[in-house]
């Protein structure tokens, strides 16, 4: 009788996350995403999509689920932690052949549905909403519950398993935001409790334990968002903001700055669209009251011509953070939406290129074509929503685990964060293991 971990993706790379949990003879599943990039360079090579779960393993953009071919019959359910592509997106092609129900917060399930309606899904599973601060019995030894936290989507929750051998503790992604500009701040009470209880395992993001920060609140990314839009010259210029589509609270603050300087925001993308569509039919936000959103071309030329017209009456918010092709910026420079780029009119990139070599080439890419029309470009207008290495630090010492588990990192962010753990007198290889994609750790 034993607690078994398979690190079975997201712990050689940042992407495709997904853990098993084995708790004597029963197994729980903990996300299941891609790694972006791998998708987005076959695309660029081959050009196609839809491709079978085996390829999708095969080229690196999912998890290899076979390392826990054994422990199938075992498994008791998925746990989804919050709505991001590299936690949910794989669930399509992975999930339906566990039998099993998917639980998460309403606003991921809402996001997941939309992703399968988009792809033409469908999937077998039962969809079991579970809200922020509240836990189930998933079996008579295994009881789940979701830790609301701040991060840089909506209803994001840690997630603990309270078993037997103690609360396995799975904190993949968060940040501490005390004062959040959507939703709200960590249930830091409930994660004191959790640590006075008695954690077994903390499995956690290390993507910025090397880091030596508290990664900033979302409130100071408005104030540096609202220091370009309110602070340098755009009279009569066309002022477009792009950020990810799923960053409700950026988005919040670009339709609030817009209020203030009297610019109509006008919202252009079908990905962005798909989040603010989840979020208001869940009740979470109201943006249409304000702002009208466009996810069809029709619907775009339209809007796109108003502001060719009137470019010093709106505020653009839209799709092309990572240059990425087929987004809205890279359809207007090519000419498929009609908008002509002027001089002095104002990109603004409120966001941080995800640091594979597919996206920085397609940024430089797009920053180019930008630069030729002379058009003022505003980069990193944003802050993380990951845990800097102080925060980890603060996190250790309130939850106070016996073990720890490095997650959401390579080799070196892994490193970073074993450092960290050794400076607070833990040990590599006793209680802190750095695993790498398809390893197993028994206790
Ligand atoms: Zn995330």
């Amino acid at each position: 009788m034993s607690v078994e971990i398979c690190t079975v993706g997201g712990f050689s790379e940042v992407g495709r996350n997904m853990t098993a949990i084995k708790i004597d003879d029963e197994v729980v599943l903990l996300d299941m995403g891609i790694f972006l990039p791998a998708i987005v360079s076959f695309e660029a090579e081959e050009g196609h999509r839809n491709l079978p779960t085996q390829k999708l393993i095969d080229i690196g953009a999912i998890p290899d689920d076979h390392v826990i071919e054994s422990w199938k019959p075992l498994v008791k359910g998925i746990l989804l932690g919050h709505a991001h592509l590299d936690h949910i997106a794989a669930v399509p092609y992975l999930a339906g052949k566990y039998k099993v129900p998917l639980y998460a917060t309403p606003f991921s399930l809402e996001i997941l549905k939309a992703i399968l309606h988009d792809d033409e899904m469908k999937l077998p599973n039962r969809f079991v909403p579970v809200q922020p601060n509240t836990s189930f019995t998933l079996t008579p030894n295994i009881t789940v519950e979701f830790i609301g936290i701040t991060h840089s989507t909506l209803q994001c929750s840690m997630i603990a398993l309270h078993t037997p051998y103690g609360v396995i503790l799975y904190a993949c992604d968060f940040k501490f935001d005390n004062t959040p500009v959507l939703g709200d701040k960590p249930n830091y009470k409930r994660l004191q409790e959790l640590g006075e209880k008695g954690v077994h395992t903390l499995i956690v993001e290390c993507l910025y334990a090397h880091k030596e920060m508290k990664t900033p609140s979302e409130k100071v990314a408005k104030e540096m968002l609202q220091d370009v839009l309110y602070g340098v010259e755009n009279k009569g210029k066309a002022v477009f903001v792009t950020t990810f589509g799923s960053h409700l609270p950026r988005i919040k603050t670009v339709i609030e700055s817009g209020k203030k300087l009297k610019r109509k925001v006008v919202i252009l993308g079908r990905s962005m669209g798909k989040y603010i569509k989840a979020a208001e039919d869940l009740g979470l936000v109201h943006f249409s009251r304000d702002v009208e959103i466009a996810t069809y071309k029709s619907h775009m030329k339209k809007i796109l011509n108003d502001v060719e017209k009137n470019r010093g009456k709106y505020i653009v918010l839209c799709t092309g953070s990572q240059g990425e092709p087929g987004s809205i910026l890279d359809k207007i420079l090519s000419e498929e939406l009609p908008f002509n780029f002027g001089e002095e009119d104002h990109v603004v990139f409120s966001c941080k290129t995800i640091p594979a070599a597919i996206n920085i080439a397609n940024r430089e890419a797009l920053e180019a074509r930008l630069k030729k029309r002379k058009v003022r470009i505003f980069t990193e207008i944003h802050v993380s929503g990951h845990a800097g290495r102080e925060d980890l630090r603060d996190f250790i010492n309130m939850t106070k685990p016996k073990h720890i588990i490095p997650a959401h990192g390579d080799a070196s962010m892994k490193e970073a964060l074993g450092s960290l753990a050794e400076e607070m007198n833990y040990k590599i290889g006793t209680n802190v293991f750095l695993m790498s994609d398809g390893q197993k750790v028994a206790f």
